[in-house]
């Protein structure tokens, strides 16, 4: 297969888009398989669906995903978040499922599902996220698009935030997946093009406990979708090319209804110092391949050591200076690799700052 024939014909596509589906809508089951990747499969229902209650559960066949071994292969999706489908359009939705087992067991890739019930438990607390989520877009033979075919760019420098040719590469793809997810109601909140040539970040929030590894995993899912459109593939990698290329995190901004009220910064204090009795538990979930791009370097801190500080972009958590004036507001932990899961990021963060629950 060559990069020309796996390109498919969108101009024909709009055509047959347009057909009338005569009441039925097209449901796209979306779950997260056994490697930290998205799948779907759709289905149709006979009417217009407003709340995801209204959904039936279905299954897929796990063997064939890395979730669940052949002799008892199926997996049950359960929706639990609906989004409009921006590439059917009309009443067609996309859901957002946990995986679960025959034994009314979440699967071992269902890390929503202790996520969900730490946070339903200390819901008082009222937290909010906000995630950068870094990506790169790679060309149909695994190269940054864009870069030299047997070599690399120019030194990093003109490409952060970069406007014009040779700085910048697939804008069409992230202008493409900002409408996208504006459409499904996803809350993106922005996004900028990055320090390594190729690579994007877009902000999700800030979003609500559990709705934000939701939304998250949505907004991933949409953009491996539309760079498919456009020949591109993403990767989350946190570090796709070795040597002086930055890599690609996670940042994760958090807040509570305290930190956020009159007062805040003794709350965001007192939840430094809980951050800091569990650096290993947080980074055994913060990404795979971490410490290749956690180097001390590039903007990020230590693997081993937690630290803290005011505008500091070398420390594990960052406080940012607005904050640290009005004496209230976020933290950002600066840890989380690109190719983490917002659901295990944000539920380990309720549970160091809120206590362990029991589900
Ligand atoms: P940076 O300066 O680190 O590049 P960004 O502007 O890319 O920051 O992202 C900041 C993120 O913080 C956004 O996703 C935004 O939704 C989120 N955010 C803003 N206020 C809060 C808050 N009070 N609690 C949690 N997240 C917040
Ligand atoms: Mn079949
Ligand atoms: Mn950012
Ligand atoms: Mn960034
Ligand atoms: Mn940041």
């Amino acid at each position: 297969m060559t990069e020309s024939t796996i390109i498919s014909n969108t101009a024909n596509l709009e055509k047959y888009l347009k057909l009338d589906q005569k009441g039925s809508i097209i449901a796209e089951y979306v779950w997260i398989d056994g490697s930290n990747g998205l799948r779907s499969k759709c289905k149709t229902l006979k009417k217009k669906v407003t709340d995801v209650k209204e959904l039936p559960e279905w299954n897929f066949d796990g063997s064939s995903t890395g979730q669940a071994p052949g002799h008892n292969s199926d997996v049950y999706l359960r929706p639990v978040a609906i989004y409009p489908d921006p590439f059917r359009l009309g009443d067609n939705i996309l859901v957002m499922c946990e995986t679960w087992m025959s034994d009314g067991k979440p699967n071992a890739y269902n890390f929503r599902h202790d996520a969900a019930v730490i946070m339903e438990a200390h819901k008082d607390y009222e937290f909010w996220f906000g995630l950068e989520q870094e990506y790169t877009l790679l060309d149909f033979y695994g190269w940054p698009y864009g870069w030299p075919k047997n070599g690399f760019p120019a030194p990093q420098g003109p490409y952060y935030c970069g406007v014009g040719t040779g700085k910048v590469f697939c804008r069409d793809i992230v202008e493409a997946h900002y409408k996208a997810c504006l459409y499904a109601n996803i809350n993106i909140s922005g996004t900028n093009a990055e320090v390594m040539p190729a690579q994007w970040e877009y902000q999700v929030g800030p979003c609500t406990g559990i709705n934000l590894g939701d939304e998250l995993w949505m907004s991933r899912f949409l953009l491996h979708r539309v760079a498919e459109e456009f020949g591109a593939k993403v990767t989350f990698a946190p570090k796709p090319i070795p040597g002086d290329w930055n890599g690609a995190g996670l940042h994760t901004n958090v807040s509570t209804k305290d930190m956020r009220e009159e007062g805040g910064m003794k709350h965001i204090e007192a939840a430094m110092e809980k951050l800091a009795t569990r650096q290993k538990e947080h980074m055994s979930v913060y990404g795979e391949d971490n410490q290749l791009r956690m180097t001390g370097k590039h903007e990020t801190a230590s693997y081993d050591k937690f630290t803290w500080g005011v505008a500091n972009r070398g420390a594990s958590v960052r406080v940012n200076r607005a904050c640290a004036e009005e004496g209230k507001g976020y933290f950002e932990d600066r840890r989380p690799a690109s190719n983490a899961d917002p659901y295990q990021i944000t539920g380990i963060i309720v549970e160091t700052l809120c206590g362990k629950v029991e589900g």
